[in-house]
């Protein structure tokens, strides 16, 4: 609550990175972590465009159990090379509670996802946790109740949360979810931690991410997380939304016009 804490949070993700603040940090990689080749390839190109930290999943959390549930461990074992590869701090997502010693070793932001946004218990777990936790708003979730998550984090003891915007579930139907611009605002008013916007969940099309990311930047966020992939048209997650590498790098410079306008 801004009341008791009136100036922003800034939150370290390791690696002299920080999200929140007058610096826009933009976050990139693949939806899931698929291969060494693919991860560190990625990894190289984002961090040669200007991404600050590296995101990917190795725990999935698909709507068909017979989907691509993501590498598991040895999806952290990769991640940690394409760290020690490029020294940016990777951000992968915890689906469980059991999940948290081996996340606790081994990565440096702990995702928690949109189908976890209420799950109170793991919540206040991660409250005890000494992890920045990026913390997506939930697939139906009002504002409000993507605080009081946060909130439980916080009260827990543990101060470093972003939230992060990532579409919610309306009736539209052309775009996979609705990116709600309008609650950056909401949430950067009502609270002092970072706000990073998810354009690529939000709209489900890769050709939206690059005019979707520039109003997010206009809009005010502190960051962007966007999916990209060297081959998203086989990927195994979320190639759809996925930009390659060199979208990526364009995208980065319009999106350096943008912030230094606002
Ligand atoms: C993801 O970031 O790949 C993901 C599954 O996101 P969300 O929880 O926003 O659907
Ligand atoms: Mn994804």
């Amino acid at each position: 609550n801004r009341k008791f804490h009136p100036d922003d949070s800034v939150i370290d993700l390791g690696g002299g990175v920080t999200v929140g603040g007058s610096k826009l940090a933009v976050i990139a990689g693949p939806c899931s972590v698929e291969s060494e080749e693919q991860i560190v390839g990625v990894a190289r190109a984002v961090q040669a465009a200007g991404a600050v930290a590296l995101r990917g999943g190795a725990y999935k959390p698909r709507t068909s159990p017979y989907a691509f549930q993501g590498m598991g461990s040895r999806g952290i074992e990769l991640l940690r090379e394409a760290r020690e590869a490029t020294g940016l701090p990777i951000v992968t997502e915890l689906m469980s509670a059991d999940q948290i010693p081996l996340f606790e070793a081994c990565v440096d932001v702990i995702q928690v996802g949109a189908r976890n946004m209420q799950n109170f218990d793991l919540l206040k777990k991660l409250g005890k946790v000494n992890k920045p936790i990026l913390l997506k708003r939930g697939l139906s979730s009002t504002i409000e109740e993507w605080i009081m998550s946060a909130e439980y984090i916080l009260a827990g003891g543990n101060p470093n949360v972003i939230l992060c915007e990532r579409g919610i579930r309306t009736f539209e139907t052309y775009t996979r979810n609705t990116l709600d611009l309008s609650a950056v605002l909401a949430a950067k008013q009502m609270t002092h931690l970072p706000v990073v916007v998810d354009p690529s969940h939000a709209c489900g099309k890769a050709w939206m991410v690059e005019r979707m990311s520039l109003a997010a930047v206009a809009a005010g966020a502190d960051g962007l997380l966007i999916e990209v992939h060297n081959d998203p048209k086989n990927a195994l997650c979320d190639g759809a939304q996925s930009i390659t590498p060199d979208q990526f790098k364009d995208l980065m410079g319009k999106i350096r016009s943008v912030a230094a306008c606002v």
